[in-house]
């Protein structure tokens, strides 16, 4: 076995070099072998100082997150603490020479050393918070030792990294060096070994000037931004509460707290759920039958037919990106209202300094608006993003068949139409995919790549690959109604509106769903969509499916009565609630009145209902859908739905999407649940999927327990 960790003899300075590519993790092993050679360094009577330093790239760059997901997982942090201990104990100076980054556990071993250089280019920070954990091995107690307390609460509870510079102004860092590669970065590092020859050595724990006389305050309002920023989230207090405990309690006693937080953090759901996004993310990419040596179309110029909401986004995505963009309109007033809001949307991103005045030039630059196909034979991807209506569709497609060089994809950017049909207008339905942008295009992560049955597995490596160059996650959807994410939103509005009809005001559903870590409740996400358009998508979807069974299943009556009186959302002014002129939402009395009176023609006594209740319907709806979607191959696997959610649809990722909140309830648990609304109210409803009684009987999760 190849060393991880290893020793070498520069003159009297020992180099101890962590080589674990591609990123150097700290896994068990790189901890042991750690461990191993700074006793060899300290025993070598020739050596009078220590340098740490990574191989390649960076130094390290965090922890091997697989390791602590497993039920030994606890041994990680301990086997590194242990490590971390021989670090700061060395008789000799130990000086950490940091260049990429420094991050988690990196940052931990930085600190135990007892001088840091860093390159000027690299990042240091404890992010172990955004997979709800918090520094297992000393963070909480060290940090604050060089950084104060401020700094120690606000880096270790929200997880921010920071450069050379603001390190060495917080006291982290000791000297910032202007290397190029890590060759230089060692120079610099054995010539300050020789200069700190003989001075005492500066012990990070025994540091305590900046602990004294902590201000309150500071950890009172971390706590506020905590629960408003990172809702739900157990980790950022557990952070803050074991940096507080570093202002009052010994070193060892802190580093105690440290270990019993950890764990606790490491066991609970909400950090299983947070690697489990983690590794969604990356999961989602593989398509079974689209291998990674699937050659991709070479994508350099991209049309765009539409300049609306969509249009207009998309077109800044790949502007974004440095691609090209022809964009088409029908009338120059759509047009000339396209480009505007394109312009306008580059002015606020100037405006509020994302963006400098020579990037949004460019990038403005790249984007030609123009009332015709010219240019569009010299494009490599045509997305089609225009009304959805599958006869405007089909004449743009035939359009695009007639003008599009042969290997152009032809895409479409349609949230509930059937792609096959859209691609049968062509004469070519192999190079015709669904891209599902989410609206703001420019800003939303998420974008389902639908497969037709023609789609041919190249155009699907080109869009998955084009997605990830575009900084988007992409998830394979199959052409069915809905795709995954609106075939699952469906069912959760459906109960959302149900309840009203049954007893819960707008304000209990809403509220209760964003206490369970929505981004936004349901009914408010339909305002902000526009009713009209919901009910336009679920319309589609029935023509779409063919199945008259959805028709009869009972329909909640509310947002059909809203659009008829024109309340079709924010856009109109008012839908389920009323906006002022800021667009705030206040509850209005006179939809409280119509929810009662189409709860009297459907014959239904209006009750009290909880919040549980609230919160179990909507997202028990979610999952039984879900586990139908599975069930029929739609998404490829679970996490694929979890994904969608997270991505697109504000789903707390500390819950890890649908299918993953489903597992830590139970699939028993889940099944038994849905039993008691069937009895409830129907099997139209509420039948439970196949897949989640098959599952729940085999004492399984949707995810496989080892992904
Ligand atoms: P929109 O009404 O804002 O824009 C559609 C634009 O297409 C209009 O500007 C219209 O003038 C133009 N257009 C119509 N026919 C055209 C033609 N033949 N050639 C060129 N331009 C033409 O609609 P939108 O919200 O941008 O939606 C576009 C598509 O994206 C729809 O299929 C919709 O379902 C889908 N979608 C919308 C959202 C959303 O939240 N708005 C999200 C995902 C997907």
């Amino acid at each position: 076995m190849p060393e991880l960790v290893r020793y070498a003899r520069h003159g009297d300075v020992a180099v101890i070099t962590i080589d674990h590519p591609p990123v150097n993790a700290l896994s068990f092993r790189v901890s042991e072998e750690l461990l191993a050679q700074m006793r060899a360094a300290d025993a070598d009577l020739e050596v009078g100082a220590v340098v740490l330093i990574g191989a390649g790239r960076t130094f390290i760059a965090g922890a091997d997150i697989r390791e602590f997901g497993r039920p030994d997982g606890s041994r990680v942090a301990a086997a590194l603490g242990a490590a971390l201990e021989v670090v700061e104990n060395c008789s000799k100076p130990v000086i950490a020479a940091i260049h990429g980054s420094a991050l988690g556990g990196g940052l931990e071993t930085a600190m135990a050393a007892h001088y840091r250089l860093m390159a000027a280019t690299a990042q240091i920070g404890q992010p172990e918070v955004k997979i709800g954990l918090i520094p297992g091995a000393g963070g909480t107690q060290r940090l604050p030792r060089l950084a104060g307390i401020a700094k120690a609460v606000e880096m270790c509870a929200f997880g921010g990294s920071i450069g050379a510079k603001d390190a060495q102004a917080a006291g982290i860092a000791d000297r910032v060096i202007d290397s190029k590669n890590e060759a230089d970065l060692l120079e610099a590092a054995l010539a300050f070994a020789r200069e700190i020859a003989g001075a005492p050595i500066p012990r990070t724990r025994e540091r305590v000037q900046k602990l004294v006389g902590a201000d309150p305050e500071v950890f009172k309002a971390a706590r506020d931004q905590a629960r408003k920023k990172m809702r739900g989230q157990p980790a950022p207090l557990a952070a803050i509460d074991a940096v507080e405990a570093a202002s009052k309690l010994p070193f060892s006693e802190g580093l105690r707290y440290e270990a019993e937080l950890f764990e606790r953090c490491r066991v609970s759901n909400e950090s299983k759920s947070l690697i489990h996004a983690f590794f969604g993310e990356r999961a989602v990419s593989k398509i079974p039958d689209v291998p990674a040596s699937t050659q991709a179309r070479s994508i350099e110029r991209v049309a765009i037919v539409g300049a609306g909401t969509m249009g207009g986004g998309i077109a800044m995505v790949f502007a974004d990106a440095g691609f090209p963009v022809v964009i088409r309109e029908t009338t120059a007033e759509a047009l000339d209202r396209g480009m505007n809001t394109i312009r306008a949307n580059y002015a606020r991103a100037l405006k509020s300094g994302r963006l400098t005045e020579d990037l949004m030039m460019q990038r403005v630059g790249r984007i030609q608006g123009q009332l015709s196909y010219d240019g569009f034979e010299n494009a490599d991807l045509a997305i089609e993003a225009v009304f959805e209506s599958i006869e405007v569709k089909k004449q743009v497609f035939r359009d695009l068949d007639r003008v599009a060089k042969r290997g152009c994809i032809l895409a479409t950017n349609t949230s509930s139409l059937d792609v096959d049909e859209i691609a049968a207008a062509t004469s070519r339905p192999e190079s015709v995919v669904g891209v599902h942008f989410f609206s703001p295009a420019n800003l939303m992560r998420l974008v389902e790549i639908v497969r037709g049955k023609a789609t041919g597995v190249d155009v699907l490596a080109t869009a998955m690959t084009l997605a990830k160059k575009l900084g988007k996650i992409s998830v394979l959807s199959a052409n069915r109604f809905g795709f995954i994410g609106n075939r699952i939103m469906m069912p959760y509005a459906r109960e959302a509106q149900l309840l009203l009809e049954e007893g819960a005001s707008i304000e209990d559903v809403n509220s209760a769903l964003v206490d369970f870590g929505m981004a936004m409740g349901p009914l408010a996400m339909y305002d902000q969509v526009g009713l009209d358009v919901a009910l336009h998508v679920e319309i589609e979807a029935r023509r779409f499916e063919k199945q008259p069974g959805l028709l009869e299943r009972r329909r909640p009556l509310v947002m059909e009565r809203l659009v008829a009186m024109g309340r079709l959302g924010q856009k109109s002014g008012a839908g389920f609630a009323k906006f002022d002129e800021n667009r705030k939402p206040v509850p209005d009395p006179e939809v409280a009145e119509l929810i009662e009176i189409c709860a009297k023609e459907a014959g239904i006594q209006r009750r009290n209902i909880s919040k549980h209740e609230i919160v179990d319907r909507c997202i028990l709806a979610m999952v039984n859908e879900g586990a139908r979607v599975l069930e029929e191959g739609v998404a490829l696997r679970a996490v694929d739905i979890d994904v969608v959610y997270m991505t697109g649809y504000g789903f707390p990722s500390w819950r890890g999407g649908p299918m993953f909140y489903a597992d830590t309830l139970g699939l028993k648990h889940v099944l038994a649940r849905i039993r008691e609304f069937e009895k409830q109210h129907g099997s139209a409803l509420w039948a439970p999927a196949p897949l989640l009684e098959r599952y729940a009987a085999e004492g399984r999760g949707f995810n496989p327990p080892d992904e």
